[in-house]
């Protein structure tokens, strides 16, 4: 037996924060309800305004500092409490906003395998990008790393229960969209989780 490839990230399991990576603290979050460990991994896309990338406005809506009435689009979501506890730039590099041990608000009215609310139970994956946009070479290795990460980190979580936004919340959201590539997902993630020769 051989060890499996080094990690790129590592989960710091005592405090839930990804070692190395830009820490952002949003105060978006509460504490998942006891005895609830993460065991879902929700994919979304996000940016703002919708279809531009770069800029500080994803950091602003998770620290809850958007300046609504600077900008019609902030207007629209005036109000918005929202938080992710990942979010992967075009560049593919990470920012975290809530430990995983907490509980961030991405998912909300949603529903996985008949279990409703899943916020309590899941981590939540921002890919800055659009629905129809293909997703960067840099995202999908960033996020494939990131999610060898957190099965290493949570026995909880598995390469099966891994969705989408639109999949736990149909009809209401559509993120990531059609653009996000599952199948190459899986590829990257069953290479990346084979032990190696
Ligand atoms: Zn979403």
């Amino acid at each position: 037996m051989s060890a499996p490839a080094a990690a790129a990230f590592r989960v710091e399991t005592a405090t839930g924060l990804l070692i190395g990576v830009r820490q952002v603290l949003s105060p978006h979050f509460n504490a998942r309800p006891p005895q609830t460990p993460p065991e879902l991994i929700v994919v979304h896309g996000i940016s703002l305004p919708p279809g531009q990338f770069g800029g500080p406005w994803i950091d602003r809506l998770f620290t809850g500092t958007l300046p609504w009435d600077e900008h019609p689009y902030c207007k629209q979501i005036e109000g918005l409490r929202a938080s992710s506890h990942v979010v992967i730039t075009r560049d593919g590099a990470l920012t975290q906003y809530v430990p995983f041990g907490e509980r961030a608000w991405h998912a909300g009215v949603s529903e996985y395998r008949t279990r409703t609310g899943c916020n309590d139970f899941s981590i939540g994956v921002e890919l800055e990008g659009a629905d129809e946009t293909p997703y960067t070479d840099a995202q999908y290795g960033a996020l494939t790393e990131l999610i060898a990460a957190l099965l290493n980190a949570y026995p909880s979580l598995a390469p099966e229960h891994i969705v989408g936004h639109s999949d736990v919340a149909p009809g209401r959201k559509s993120d990531p969209g059609p653009a996000f590539e599952w199948p190459r997902l899986r590829a990257l993630l069953r290479a990346r989780l084979q032990p190696q020769a």
